[in-house]
Order: structure tokens, then sequence, then C-alpha cells
């Protein structure tokens, strides 16, 4: 078996360059290294130099725990700001590792990868699964073929965790994701004579306004750990040219949803109802809804074994995020997910990326007492 620690695991992940849509070689090593504990392992090739891993202990032994983590990562930006680190020649500083990913999430995953290193030659009475997947960050979210091709089913994992980086708090509910394209019309006329036409662009900001009303009414039902769900216009075109009064104006809404607001039907009302108001008040108001849509959010109550299993290794209290993983992927198939992962959010995605030596021990230490917990 190898030799290597969780730091050097999180470094040999870290040389490789995953943020270009090429993860089959970091894949790949994974594999390998499952295989050299003794797992069952599989590379699953979802597009050129693209994979996925996948690695079983205890396999057919019943439903255990299933750990994911992605292994791509978001682009370096401008190498020249990395101060302390070149993105891909990781390094040790001060008690932090540094490279692309190191908390988003390839520490993470080699926490994964450890913990299940020490328990490997454990008497497994239920299996356990890790999944590392590639295109959370780069584009393609692969975790959808680990589920449609059941490398993972709810007859292996009874629940999951994410180990993105949260500072090991319990993540047990994000919002969903949604939104709506609205196309106000309006009628052209010369600029000079704007009693002539219906200016769209005008109209938009009278639905804009009632958005912003909307947007007070669910600040008054906030979800206890998410918050308000939330409409933000964050696309706005309109208008041909400097001296026509614009014919039409599209506005894109970026939603956030609750429980109780998911589905496309919730997105659609609340945009019908503005709407209605804005054209009962204006005969000139002329909107139609081109599209709306709303997905579920992560919801996993707190009585789940496994948000209580993980409340008393931590001791600490399950909290909610604004953002958005792949435990959805895996909670709608049957199997519960949360997030708990070591590393803080706030270094993700920025340059001298880094997750401390501290949180990926505590990392490995929450991983083993859990998957003995559930597994041995
Ligand atoms: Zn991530």
């Amino acid at each position: 078996m190898n030799t290597l620690n969780v730091v050097d695991t999180a470094k040999e992940l870290l040389k490789f360059d995953t943020s270009t849509n090429k993860e089959q070689t970091c894949a790949k090593w994974i594999v390998d290294y499952l295989e050299d504990i003794g797992a069952e392992a599989e590379l699953q090739i979802v597009a050129p130099d693209r994979a996925n891993a996948i690695g079983k202990l205890g396999v057919g032994k019943g439903q255990g725990i299933v750990l994911s983590g992605h292994i791509d990562t978001v682009v370096t930006g401008d190498v020249n700001l990395w101060k302390i680190s070149h993105p891909f020649e990781p390094i040790i500083k001060e008690g932090n590792l540094y490279g692309r990913g190191a908390c988003d999430m390839k520490g993470p995953c080699a926490t994964m990868l450890d913990a299940a290193k020490q328990l490997a030659k454990e008497n497994y009475k239920k299996q356990l699964t890790l999944v590392f997947t590639s295109g959370e960050d780069s584009g393609g979210w692969f975790v959808r073929n680990v589920i449609s091709e059941k490398k993972v089913t709810p007859e292996e994992a009874k629940y999951g965790i994410i180990p993105e980086p949260s500072m090991m708090d319990i993540v047990r509910c994000h919002k969903g994701a949604g939104g709506a394209r609205i196309m106000i019309h309006g009628k052209a006329a010369h600029s000079s004579r704007p009693e002539m036409g219906i200016n769209a662009i005008q109209k938009a900001a009278d639905f804009l306004y009632e958005l912003r009303n909307l947007q007070k009414e669910l600040n008054k039902y906030p979800h206890p750990l998410m918050g308000p769900s939330t409409v933000e216009c964050t696309i706005i075109q309109g208008g041909l040219k400097g001296n026509i009064i614009p014919d039409s104006c599209t506005l894109s809404m970026n939603n956030r949803l609750i429980t109780g607001h998911e589905g496309p039907e919730v997105t659609k009302k609340w945009m019908e109802d503005i709407i209605k108001k804005l054209s009962d008040k204006d005969p000139t108001f002329k909107a139609t809804i081109v599209s709306a849509n709303g997905g579920s959010p992560l919801d996993i109550p707190e009585n789940n074994e496994i948000v209580q299993i993980l409340m008393k290794i931590l001791n600490r209290e399950p909290i909610g995020v604004t953002y958005f993983t792949e435990a959805l992927d895996y909670t709608r198939v049957g199997i519960p997910t949360v997030i708990c992962g070591p590393g803080s959010i706030d270094q993700a995605h920025t340059a001298d990326e880094y997750i401390s030596l501290e949180q990926l021990e505590l990392g490995v230490k929450t991983f083993k007492e859990t998957i003995k917990q559930v597994c041995l």
C-alpha cells in the first residue's frame, strides 16, 4: 500500500491541471490509488480526456455511505497574481497547503482517500463508496453520469456526504436555482416623438420596480437556515438605436429558491402576477413570459441519520448555505446527501488558494469516524 499521508495525497492531486476540461489523468491516478488500497475501482470515461473515478470497499455488503467530491477546478486566472505558489506546484507555508483546488476541492478529496486507506483492511458490514467527479466547476456536471449509469444506487448508499469546503460545518440545506425570461413589448417610434411609441425599456423599469416589491414580500417568509427566496434580474437587453423608441426589452431573472418555491410553477405565477398588476393599471403594458424554471432546494431533515451522526462527531448544529452543490443530484435519486468538508469556501476560486493542514486532519478524522459508525 502507498505511503502517502493526506498532505502528500493532496499535493499529488494538485499537480494535475484539471482546470481546462482534462480530468482523466487525475481520475486515473485516483483509480490506481484505490486499487492499491484494495478497493474495487472504476474509471468512468464521460468525454474525451474527461473521467470520473469510483471506488468501493465492502462491495455488496448493503446500504452504507457515499462520499463524493469533484476533481476539476476553476481556471487559475492571472498566474502573476499567485504570489505564494504556482497554481500546479503545491507548497506548504505556515501550516497551509497552497495550489489551485487546495480547498475546492482536491484537499477534501485527499481526506476521503486517506480515511478510506486507513480503514481499507477493516471488515466492512456496509458498503463504502467514494466518487470523484469531473466538470463540477469547469462545466459538464458529470456527477449526472455517475447517477444515470447507476455507479452508485440507493441500495449501496443510504446517504451521502459531499466534502465541499464548509470548515466542517454540517450543511443540510441550500437553495435551488431557477429563473425566468420576460419579453416586454413596446412600439417603435422616432425618439423625437416618444408619444407616438411605447418605450419597452421604461416599461421594463416598471416591471423591475414590482420585482423589488416581490422581494420585499419574499423577505417576510425566510427559511430558518436558508433565508428567503431571491429574485434578481441579472440581464437586461433592449433598444436598437439611439434615436428609436425601443419596441422590446428582455429581462432575465436568476432566482434562488427555498423549500415551497421549487418547480417552475411558482416562478411562473410570480411573473404572471406582476404582469397582471402592471397591465391592470396601465393598458399599454404588455409582456410575455418566454420561460420560467425552478429547481429544488436541498433540504435534508435534521433528524436524518447522517445529520445526526455528524452532529455527534463534530458537536455542532447544522447550517444552510447559499451556494449550489452536487448533493442535490444524489438526494433526488433517494440518497439524502449533506455537505461537510474541510477548508473554507472563502479561499475557493481565489489566487493563492489554500487549505490549512489542521482542516485536512479534521476532515480525515471526521470521515474515518463516520465510516466506522456507518460501515464497520
Ligand atoms: Zn467545489
